[in-house]
């Protein structure tokens, strides 16, 4: 049976390309001469040593991450983060500074940097001198999401008593993405949840204490998250609520992020991705032609007079583009539409209906030119 040929705008899960997917195939039964499957292969064989020090090698070179970061491979997805870079950051700025009142800062712009907050009110219920400080609120600023107050009006809380500054570099849901790095006073760690702008463009290691995302978006498999943080924030913690081992930094640190098993299959197929970015000319190239796709599909919405972006244009997403037509029938219609054309996933998210076309790395320029052709023809046919 031929296998059809589908244009895959979801949100992640997401496209992995296709050469990779078949370099992947090609390993499958016989990795490395082993004779076994890399998923069947003793996480602390020389084997799979040899591949997590290359996913590990090829995330330090293509985003220049320097000598004084650490990188972590974890679990639980990015949301397991919300959680372990609290009780690490907390606990940290608690023991530095010899007391227990610390704020914690969120720049909350979606659904995400949301989901981020209330999970730090959930455990500061446990930690009661933590402060949990919305320092904006699109929401409430903006009645939605969709803008971003200027960072001058944001109410930060005190540098000196600050664990961190938090704020989600790319909205999923909602399509917000901010081009440039927030200005957070530098005695405050500056943390970036990057699950879905991943490599997608160039960006400054140095300006963050800690980055991470989930690999689903541009990177691979479900499965494994991505940690990079400063190597001074590793400390040996003995105040605040016991954390459990697995969200412990310095524990993952220490062990090389094999302190259990870990998703020995994503870590694999994330250096196969990694392999192919770099064929794609690293961060310089893809984060070009990211561009370029971008640029293409909202001038397409913009100049049409059927479909409309809610997205403030200086926040708008390269990664995750949300727009709507007139009416939820004709949503529907252009999405029934879009199937017939064996384009898929193409649904918004659920909290906000109409369209998102999610357009990471591995999605290919002509793929997004097929989708604006349709957007024409679509908009021809209604008026
Ligand atoms: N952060 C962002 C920006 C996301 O897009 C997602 C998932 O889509 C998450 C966090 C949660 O990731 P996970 O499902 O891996 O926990």
């Amino acid at each position: 049976m031929s296998t059809p040929h589908v244009l895959n705008f979801g949100a992640g899960p997401a496209k992995i390309p296709k050469s990779v997917l078949q370099r992947a195939q090609g390993e499958m039964l016989n990795f490395d001469n082993s004779g076994m499957s890399v998923m069947e292969l003793s996480h602390r064989s020389k084997t799979f040593g040899k591949v997590l020090s290359h996913t590990k090698a090829m995330i330090k070179s293509l985003m220049n991450v320097p000598d004084n970061y650490e990188i972590l491979f974890m679990q639980g997805g990015a949301t397991t983060q919300f959680a372990a870079l609290f009780y690490n950051l907390v606990a940290a700025k608690q023991q530095q500074l010899g007391q227990d009142e610390v704020f914690v800062d969120y720049v909350v712009t979606g659904a995400w940097s949301n989901k981020a907050a209330q999970e730090a009110d959930r455990l500061a219920t446990a930690n009661p001198a933590v402060k949990v400080n919305r320092v904006t609120h699109s929401k409430q600023d903006f009645g939605k999401y969709g803008d971003v107050a200027p960072s001058s009006a944001w109410q930060f809380s005190d540098p000196a008593k600050t664990a961190y500054v938090y704020y989600c570099d790319n909205e999923t849901v909602h399509g917000v993405e901010f081009d440039h790095v927030p200005e957070v006073d530098p005695r405050v760690p500056l943390v970036a949840d990057v699950s879905s702008n991943f490599m997608s463009r160039p960006i400054d290691v140095s300006k963050f204490a800690l980055l991470y995302g989930g690999a689903q978006k541009n990177l691979g498999p479900a499965g494994v998250s991505i940690v990079i943080m400063r190597k001074d924030l590793l400390t040996d913690i003995n105040v605040g609520p016991v954390r459990p081992l697995m969200l412990d930094f310095k524990t993952m640190a220490d062990n090389d992020s094999m302190y259990n098993t870990p998703p020995t299959f994503g870590i694999y197929m994330v250096g196969l991705v990694l392999d192919w970015l770099e064929e794609q000319g690293g961060l310089e190239g893809i984060g070009k032609v990211n561009k370029t796709k971008a640029d293409k599909l909202y001038e397409a919405i913009d100049t049409s007079p059927l479909f409309a972006c809610p997205v403030a244009p200086a926040y708008r997403s390269r990664m995750n583009v949300v727009f709507t037509t007139p009416n939820e029938d004709l949503d529907k219609a252009f999405l029934t539409g879009a199937e017939a054309r064996n384009m898929v996933q193409l649904k918004g998210h659920r909290s906000m209906g109409g369209i998102r076309a999610s357009i990471y790395n591995s999605m290919p320029e002509d793929e997004v030119d097929q989708l604006i052709a349709y957007m024409k023809e679509f908009e021809q046919s209604r008026a």
